[in-house]
């Protein structure tokens, strides 16, 4: 295990109160049972689902409810068995009107017939492995929600010579991943290996921040007598976990402008993917469950095992609820402070990407105002990707498209360290992800 330099610029958010974790990050997983579980068919990056089940019908546990459509696309399954109450529209995280399944909990979980297992992620043919993480309907769970099965298509003429879990878990509060590799290492490298041999990649780095050296050690321990198999202890420093900073301090490569982690060789999954995969291969199970972080103003912060689509009012509940007198809720975001989302309402469910429920008291969720920017350059040294963020607010304020492009706005991995450190309140970020928006939307036009 060596200490690897770190990367350019980044920030060190609420570092006093070690970013927000101390309240979970000794708590051992416990698993919650929901009475019904609402379940997205758009929870991955790409075409939604296509329900395949209706209202009054009898659904088992792991049964297909959602048939995958397109290249990118993912079948949904029951996380639960019971009956189906509605297939229609429904509140998430992102949008007022997402297509569902809905399915009330008998609480019998009786399991749907699932593909043979393929057996030891050592020994089981490798052609299999990939489109059994398909079938399983995995997609990235550490927030990006891509496909896994996209993301392990390597093309002719390309090649991969190392597979980075990312373990940093470097966003404030969420301490899932923390637990997953303190309580199931094993399966964590059981899915790193299933990679690897699938496209017969040599290494596998396991990184992991220096602020959790018991997970350190136990990742150690896991990988010892493992092909290929490393860990790297990494600093704390946010974003560590941006894929392009893992790849440049784990590889020493730069993944150029416009150009993703393949055309450098190398993938970078989630250490919750990775324990995905070895359940789909060693046990045929598809995505049903994932550890999810309830911390802030809760009376129980803790790490929940949560079936997908279990609603987050459940996950409060199961925490002893909130905290707070009414008038005194901030906002409850999905996610952690520097990435996370508001949650627009306690009905909306947990999706397979989702790492964390926060609840904010007013005062902390209070949105500063805006004042002019004090040329002070900080956010320019806390920009992990090189990029002037004080330029491109003021080309993105004027509506210039063509510059911001010029100026790399497409390149802002929307990490929120600007806007953190800038002492004018800038709303930086959340104007670089509206004109990258209006620039995806831009070209889709042209496409079509
Ligand atoms: S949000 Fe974008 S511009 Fe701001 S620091 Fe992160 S990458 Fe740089
Ligand atoms: S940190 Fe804020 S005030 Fe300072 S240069 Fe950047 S935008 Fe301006």
């Amino acid at each position: 295990m060596t200490m690897l330099k770190t990367f350019r610029g980044g920030v060190h958010p609420l570092h006093g109160d070690h970013e927000g974790k101390a309240q979970t990050r000794g708590e051992p997983t416990r698993a919650i049972e929901p009475k019904t579980v609402t379940l997205l068919m758009g929870m991955h990056l790409g075409a939604p689902s296509e329900p395949c089940v209706k209202a009054g019908d009898r659904v088992k546990l792991g049964q297909v409810v959602g048939t995958p459509v397109g290249f990118l696309g993912l079948p949904v399954h029951a996380s639960v068995s019971g009956e189906v109450l509605s297939v229609g529209p429904v509140q998430s995280v992102s949008a007022p009107n997402a297509l569902a399944v809905t399915i009330k909990n008998d609480f019998r979980d009786e399991w749907a017939e699932l593909p043979a297992p393929l057996g030891s992620v050592e020994d089981c043919p490798a052609d299999q492995i990939v489109p059994a993480i398909r079938a399983a309907g995995i997609c990235g769970m550490g927030g990006a929600a891509f496909p896994t099965h996209v993301k392990l298509a390597v093309k002719e003429g390309q090649f991969c010579d190392t597979i980075i879990l990312n373990g940093a878990e470097c966003e404030t509060h969420l301490t899932c991943d923390h637990r997953l590799m303190l309580e199931n290492s094993d399966r964590v490298v059981d899915g790193l290996r299933a990679a690897m041999r699938a496209l017969n990649v040599p290494r596998g780095v396991i990184a992991i921040e220096d602020n959790k050296p018991d997970a350190i050690e136990a990742m150690r321990r896991a990988a010892e007598g493992r092909a290929g198999v490393e860990v790297a202890a990494l600093h704390t420093k946010y974003p560590q976990g941006g894929e392009k900073q893992l790849i440049q301090v784990v590889t020493g490569r730069e993944v150029p402008s416009g150009k993703l982690p393949l055309d450098v060789h190398v993938i970078v999954m989630n250490v919750g993917t990775a324990a995905a995969v070895a359940e789909a291969v060693i046990d045929g199970k598809p995505l049903i469950s994932r550890i999810t972080t309830v911390t802030g103003h809760v009376d129980r912060p803790s790490n929940l095992r949560v079936r997908v689509g279990t609603p987050v009012r459940e996950l409060l509940e199961a925490c002893g609820g909130i905290s707070l007198p009414e008038d005194r809720v901030g906002k409850v975001v999905m996610g952690g402070a520097m990435t996370g989302f508001p949650c627009p309402g306690l009905e909306v469910p947990v999706a397979k990407a989702n790492n964390g429920i926060v609840v904010y008291d007013a005062k902390e969720a209070r949105e500063t105002e805006e004042t002019p920017c004090i040329r002070c350059g900080r956010c320019v040294d806390a920009c992990p990707m090189g990029l002037n963020p004080y330029l491109l607010k003021h080309l993105c304020d004027a509506g210039d498209m063509a510059r911001a492009q010029k100026e790399c706005v497409m390149d802002c991995i929307v990490c929120g360290s600007c806007s953190y450190i800038c002492p004018a309140h800038r709303h930086l970020t959340q104007t670089f992800k509206a004109m990258k928006d209006a620039i995806a939307a831009e070209a889709k036009k042209g496409k079509g």
